[in-house]
């Protein structure tokens, strides 16, 4: 898997011809960053040495979390430990998410393990692509990240979209007023997500083979947001 700038095609065209029908989460951070959007910050490590190594490069505190492409989910496998502060915690993190991928799904190739800055918490919320046979691809806005299906509070449109839109799906979720700002909290950055989601609609147009897409979570900040996550299927 290299880490250069690969053109979309060569990513995914390396997905299918090694039979796989999706894209793992570094490959799917790729295509976004080869767009603009905003990802965190990562390397693949092959093994606990580069890990350690890349964790140093990228600056503690970082993310560990599996790459395999029998592990889709990856937090219900315990797959994914978060806010590791220093290299005793690194080696720990390592071997707890190995032990837990190999009790959980014994058979799952392992590529290595993605090594990514940790970013601050807060706002989560989800944008989603998702193709109905018969009006094509549509885009989804919601608030929430792993709690968008407890809290269904999402809106769609049929791409591609415009920025006016894209601005409209914000204000339309009951949750709007965690973006604006209330009781005195900060307004979050509208305008990063509508950019994000303007850059989805561009990646979908050039590459209408991606069937489905999920950046959840995408964090929102006073300035910015950030894709934590991302996983994109194919069709085939
Ligand atoms: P899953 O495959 O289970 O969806 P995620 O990559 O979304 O795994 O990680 C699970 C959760 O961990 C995310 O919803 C987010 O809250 C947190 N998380 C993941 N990566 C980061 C990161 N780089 N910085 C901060 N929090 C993160
Ligand atoms: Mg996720």
């Amino acid at each position: 898997m290299g880490l250069n700038m690969s053109m979309p095609k060569d990513i995914i065209s390396r997905a299918l011809s090694e039979g796989r029908n999706f894209l793992l989460e570094p490959e799917a951070k790729l295509l976004c960053a080869y767009y603009g959007i905003p990802v965190t910050k990562f390397k693949i490590a092959r093994n606990l040495d580069e890990a350690k190594r890349f964790a140093s490069e990228i600056g503690y505190p970082v993310v560990l979390k599996i790459v395999s492409p029998d592990v889709l989910h990856k937090t219900d496998v315990g797959a994914v430990i978060v806010n590791i502060k220093n290299e005793e915690e690194l080696v720990r993190a390592y071997n707890t998410i190995m032990e837990n991928v190999k009790k959980h799904k014994p058979n799952a190739r392992i590529i290595g393990m993605i090594v990514q800055e940790f970013v601050p918490q807060s706002l989560e919320v989800i944008v989603g692509v998702s193709k109905d046979p018969q009006f094509g691809h549509a885009i989804m806005f919601g608030l929430g990240g792993i709690f968008v299906e407890v809290l269904k509070d999402v809106t769609f449109r049929i791409l591609p979209i415009t920025d006016k839109e894209a601005r409209e799906m914000l204000r339309e979720v009951k949750g709007y007023p965690l973006l604006k700002g209330y009781r005195g909290r900060e307004p979050l950055d509208e305008d990063a997500i509508v950019d994000i989601m303007i850059k989805v609609s561009k990646m979908i147009e050039e590459n209408p083979m991606i069937s489905q897409l999920d950046l959840n979570p995408i964090i929102v900040y006073t300035k910015g947001a950030k894709v934590v996550d991302a996983r994109i299927i194919l069709e085939t």
